[in-house]
């Protein structure tokens, strides 16, 4: 029994106290890429202050790197905050097929922008989106 009263004497010997464990990092290696939410402009729209509470969850990557989105407009914020915070559509919708709008991905979010991607709802552009929902929809929401 000495051995093991030696060897637990030696566990918890205070002589040589392991290093606190190292926080484990909160994200990959890519530390560059952490989603954050821009600045919300100094008269932002209703659905601009309901984008902004969303959990950011992509950065945006432009397709023409250094390309400045002009944000003044509201449309162009709203579909910006709308990328960060919504989801990848699969395929995309046919106008960012066609490589067009300011972002390399087709986001949606939710039934926000009738259901258009954001990068057609920038520049105000979303009815041209063929994911958009029509606005005389024939389903009957009471039913
Ligand atoms: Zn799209
Ligand atoms: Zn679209």
């Amino acid at each position: 029994m000495s051995f093991f009263t030696t060897a637990l004497a030696a566990l918890a010997s205070p002589a040589a106290p392991a290093p606190a464990p190292a926080p484990a990092p909160a994200a990959p290696a890519a530390a560059a890429a952490i989603p954050t939410m821009p600045a919300l402009p100094p008269k932002p729209t209703r659905r601009l202050i309901q984008l902004a509470a969303l959990v950011p969850v992509r950065v945006p990557v432009l397709r023409k790197a250094g390309t400045d989105p002009n944000l003044a407009r509201p449309s162009n914020a709203e579909a910006l905050f709308g990328h960060i915070v919504g989801q990848i559509a699969a395929p995309a919708c046919s106008h960012c097929r066609g490589g067009h709008g300011p972002w390399t991905e087709c986001v949606v979010v939710g039934d926000h922008f009738r259901g258009a991607c954001t990068n057609c709802q920038f520049g105000s552009e979303a009815g041209r989106c063929s994911f958009r929902k029509s606005l005389a929809s024939p389903i009957c929401k009471a039913c």
